[in-house]
């Protein structure tokens, strides 16, 4: 197996930002994976979880500047095939090529993931959502592998959706009792669909996060979690009552309240609290990982002084 040594993680992150893997291999099938976990032959990595990380798409994730002192598999398990009603893909295959499949193959119900960055694996460990649908939304089964050396053949799950223990930008794989398990395939409920109201619905997504992301500068997304209405004080709901959407159920979102205290345009060094939208903190300048971290505290203290809210982080760290 072809174990690569200090490979620089900012090559493989949308943010352009992180330091060497220690060693770092890719996969491109189950049977790979496997593989990866009975060779992995180093002592560093050997038996110890915390020294292994997986990467996807890269497009949610703030890697150090130190790098990683373990080993990387990058996901780039593929593969969609049809079967039945559903549909079973690599969890390395990415949501754009999911939607291609779909509206390819007039398969409707994946509408919302219009412009979701990122790998399937990914979106199903956090729920991804956006437009009022989340990844959980159309998931029939997740099948994964546990991350023990030696034992990986045993350590294979199907979960059914039941079982993902899905939630707001959670699942099982998250920060439950399989967040150290790597999503391998994924079935989805998909249902018969017209080819143009798909495409178009699609493409519709796209427009829209084309014109309200800041993407002409790297970026991981919206760094924190929205805040749930029921969560805030009645006087604080009022408040921000013209604010609440949908996402899926109600929430203030967190970049107006970034806006409303002056964030916009906020910088330290090469990153920025995006004045397009402030949720998202971009790299506009050869940003460092400190720098982005320097920007979360401000926007948390910021929020916490004004407001009394607590931020919590959407984006995942490497290390945690
Ligand atoms: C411009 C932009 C817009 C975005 N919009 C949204 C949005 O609307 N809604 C939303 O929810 N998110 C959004 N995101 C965030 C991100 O795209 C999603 O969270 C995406 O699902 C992450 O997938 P990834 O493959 O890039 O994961 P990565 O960033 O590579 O990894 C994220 C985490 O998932 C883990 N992981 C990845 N693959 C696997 C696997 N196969 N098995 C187990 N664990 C795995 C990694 O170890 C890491 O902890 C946006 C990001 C960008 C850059």
């Amino acid at each position: 197996m072809n174990f690569q040594k200090n490979i620089l993680l900012k090559n493989y992150s949308n943010y352009k930002i992180g330091g060497p893997a220690k060693y770092f291999i890719e996969v491109t099938s189950a049977e790979e994976l496997k593989e990866v976990f009975r060779q992995a032959p180093f002592d560093a990595v050997q038996g110890k979880q915390d020294k292994i990380a997986i990467l996807g798409g890269g497009t949610n994730i703030l890697i150090s500047d130190q790098g990683f002192d373990g080993l990387v598999i990058h996901n780039k398990i593929g593969g969609i095939e049809r079967s039945e009603d559903n549909v079973i893909a690599g969890s390395g295959v990415l949501i754009k090529e999911l939607l291609d499949f779909c509206i390819e193959n007039s398969l409707s119900g994946l509408e919302w993931a219009g412009g979701l960055p990122g790998t399937l694996g990914g979106a199903v460990r956090g729920n991804a959502g956006a437009f009022k649908g989340e990844t959980k939304d159309n998931i029939v089964e997740v099948k994964s592998l546990g991350l023990k050396n030696n034992s990986a053949m045993q350590n294979e799950k199907i979960r059914n959706k039941k079982e993902c223990k899905f939630s707001y930008r959670d699942s099982i794989f998250k920060s439950g009792e399989a967040s150290v398990e790597f999503i391998i395939s994924v079935t989805l409920n998909l249902r018969p669909g017209d080819k143009e109201e798909i495409r178009k619905s699609i493409q519709q997504k796209i427009d829209y996060r084309n014109l309200k992301h800041p993407m002409n500068y790297p970026n991981i997304g919206s760094i924190f979690k929205n805040i749930p209405l029921d969560s805030l004080q009645k006087q604080l709901q009022e408040k921000f009552l013209p604010y609440v959407k949908t996402d899926p159920f109600l929430v203030v979102p967190t970049t107006k309240l970034l806006a409303l205290s002056g964030l916009k345009g906020r910088r330290c060094k090469g990153a920025m609290i995006s004045d397009k939208h402030p949720n998202f903190i971009v790299n506009v300048d050869s940003a460092s990982e400190k720098d982005i971290r320097a920007l979360i505290k401000i926007a948390k203290e910021t929020i916490r002084k004004r407001y009394g809210i607590p931020l919590e982080e959407e984006i995942i760290y490497l290390p945690r």
